[in-house]
């Protein structure tokens, strides 16, 4: 039930909350703060998941999206991300808040193939942590099950980090992903540290070309290049690719141009609330064979 749910991740969150907390020297009393918010906010489930359209530019059509949590409050503001995302992952946090992400979410696909709103499929981060840890699958397994959406449906987007830190694990946990049929994208790729030769062994399905680079792409020749060279190694592995932070027109063409037909950015969309999804749909040509 919601409940055992709900309560699971508070032990677990608790668990891990001590676990991370024993390794810790100092705290900043302001850190504390943020600390307890960000714990209540997660016993009483208050993030919510955002969706931003990810284009498929060679059709003319929607692709599907990524989920993005934003944390409201009571004054009507959001919390962005990168406010609480590391310190939810220095302290363990990420772990309960990202079952908690992940039932919304599976609740929400469930929801919109009730009602017949051909979504594409979803991307939703998740943290190097997280990725590192066996109970990944089990969560996966668990609401996949629970709210009977097709695997393909659900993509995971993980780091380089992700995959660096212990290849050998990374490689066993990405068959086990992919076993299941979730698809693997590797997020902000480009930034990191990642090995060709693991590029080429694991098995991922995407590369996500990080905004830093489309975001000078029609100025500045070194970016220009880069991005070409990530858009060709992706198809010489045979590689989905995709570039975030599409803000122009300019930059949306210049990427088509090299081959990067999949793109996401304000130029298309910003994330939408749940809610404006399907009517965003409803305006929008959008790829049902990936849903069906
Ligand atoms: P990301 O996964 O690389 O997500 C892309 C970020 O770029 C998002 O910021 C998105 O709102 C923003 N963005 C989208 N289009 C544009 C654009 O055209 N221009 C620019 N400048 N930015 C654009 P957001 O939502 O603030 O998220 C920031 C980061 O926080 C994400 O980067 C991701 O690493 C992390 N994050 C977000 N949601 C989650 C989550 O549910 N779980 C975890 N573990 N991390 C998350
Ligand atoms: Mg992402
Ligand atoms: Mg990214
Ligand atoms: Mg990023």
């Amino acid at each position: 039930s919601a409940n055992s749910a709900l309560n699971h991740a508070k032990k677990l969150g608790r668990n891990t909350y001590q676990f991370f907390d024993k390794e810790r020297h100092t705290l900043d009393p302001t850190e504390l703060t943020k600390e307890s918010a960000l714990f209540k906010a997660i016993t009483n489930n208050e993030f919510v998941l955002y969706f931003q359209p990810k284009y498929d530019v060679q059709h003319n059509r929607l692709h599907g999206f990524e989920a993005l949590v934003r944390w409201p409050q009571d004054d009507g503001s959001l919390i962005y991300p990168d406010e609480f995302i590391p310190l939810a992952e220095q302290n363990g946090a990420i772990i309960p808040l990202t079952q908690l992400l992940m039932k919304q979410l599976l609740q929400q696909l469930a929801n919109w193939q009730k009602q017949d709103v051909p979504f594409g499929n979803v991307a939703i981060n998740i943290s190097a942590l997280h990725f590192q840890q066996n109970s990944l699958i089990e969560m996966l397994v668990d609401y996949l099950t629970k709210y009977n959406v097709p695997a393909r449906c659900l993509e995971l987007e993980i780091t380089e980090s992700a995959m660096m830190n212990n290849p050998e694990f990374a490689e066993q946990q990405m068959k086990r992903i992919k076993a299941l049929g979730v698809n693997i994208t590797l997020d902000d790729f480009g930034t990191g540290h990642s090995s060709l030769s693991y590029l080429k062994r694991f098995p991922i399905d995407t590369l996500k070309i990080d905004k830093s680079f489309v975001k000078d792409i029609d100025k500045n020749e070194q970016d220009r290049n880069i991005t070409a060279t990530i858009v060709r190694l992706a198809k010489y592995l045979d590689i989905n690719v995709v570039a975030e932070g599409v803000e122009t027109e300019e930059q949306a063409y210049m990427l088509h141009i090299m081959g990067c037909h999949y793109q996401q950015g304000y130029y298309y969309c910003k994330p939408l609330k749940a809610e404006q999804v399907a009517n965003f749909i409803d305006k929008n040509e959008v790829d049902k064979q990936s849903v069906k």
